[in-house]
């Protein structure tokens, strides 16, 4: 296992250069803005648990958070509520079905069964504790903004865009409202949901949110402890199971770590203890995770030596 700085420099490296250009995919284009974004972007990224950055290509390029948002929504949740209100109320099973599915939620009752896919991640935005709309989306910011960077920040392009589009997952609030499945006012829940999706990256600070998760909740680069450790386990554990939405099990076959992807194209994965890495590229498999970020992180993870399930 090549650990040192050499041998992450140089997976890094190799990764950007074998699929940085990769073919394949299209942009996400059910939110217009998404469609827009220069599809022959890449960037690739490691931040160590240490604090060490490791980068390629266009990674300061900001682009939507989208689906990754879901993570940090989670993780204030369980700070919130704590573990088993999250598994009672949202759950920790793959659903088997697209990340916007209906037929997913109609088939357990109403419950959302995974805070990785939208109605899981509106009724998570629920469950987080806040007075109001706006203390509730403040507080997600500022969750955002701890475990990544104070860069990060609402994109209002990306919002409205999202806004004049979202009424698939406003119908999701509502059906999750009359299964009793939803913690405050629908809408408040869809309207934050949707700009928690909306904040703008970039690469490097998709990896720190990797690297915050592996190091145990402290964000190496600021040093500051932003998550109880205890809550990382079961964060974790729901990235495996449905990170990538119809992919996470080949995924985990595949790539043995526990990782989330967004529409807007980007993809983070954890080495628990160790690292994150991030990559980013606009197109996206069926599924609609990132063709060239899901081959570029692979690839640094294999040649790092880094499954958790090998036990070589
Ligand atoms: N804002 C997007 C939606 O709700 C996020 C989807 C995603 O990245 O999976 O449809």
């Amino acid at each position: 296992m090549k650990r040192d700085e050499d041998g992450i420099r140089q997976a890094v490296k190799q990764a950007y250069t074998l699929y940085g250009k990769a073919e394949g995919g299209k942009n996400a284009d059910y939110i217009p803005y998404l469609a827009g974004v220069p599809s022959d972007l890449a960037a690739v990224a490691v931040v160590t648990h240490e604090g060490g950055i490791f980068a390629q290509g266009d990674v300061h390029y900001r682009f939507a958070i989208e689906s990754i948002s879901k993570v940090c929504s989670l993780a204030l949740a369980l700070e919130d509520v704590g573990t088993q209100k999250v598994q009672e109320k949202i759950g920790a099973e793959p659903t088997g079905l697209p990340f916007n599915s209906v037929i997913a939620l109609e088939l357990h009752e109403g419950k959302p069964l995974s805070p990785l896919v939208n109605a899981g991640a509106i009724a998570t935005v629920s469950l987080v504790k806040a007075k109001n709309r706006e203390e509730r989306w403040q507080r997600i910011l500022d969750m955002q903004q701890k475990l990544m960077s104070m860069d990060v920040a609402l994109s209002e392009d990306v919002n409205d865009s999202e806004q004049n589009t979202n009424f698939h997952n406003r119908a999701i609030a509502w059906l999750l409202y009359a299964a009793g499945s939803m913690y405050c006012d629908p809408m408040e829940a869809c309207d934050v949901y949707t700009r928690q999706c909306s904040t703008l990256v970039n690469t490097l600070e998709l990896a720190t949110l990797g690297a915050t998760l592996a190091a145990r909740g402290v964000n190496p680069l600021t040093l500051k402890h932003v998550l109880s450790s205890e809550n990382i386990s079961c964060i974790l554990a729901e990235m495996m199971m449905e990170g990538l939405y119809v992919r996470s099990g080949d995924w985990a076959y595949m790539v043995g770590l526990p990782a989330k992807s967004g529409v807007g194209g980007g993809l983070v994965a954890v080495v628990p203890g160790v690292m994150g890495i991030a990559a980013f590229s606009p197109p996206l498999d069926e599924a609609g995770n990132s063709v060239r970020a899901q081959k570029m992180v692979a690839s640094v993870a294999a040649q790092l030596g880094y499954n958790l399930f090998s036990v070589a």
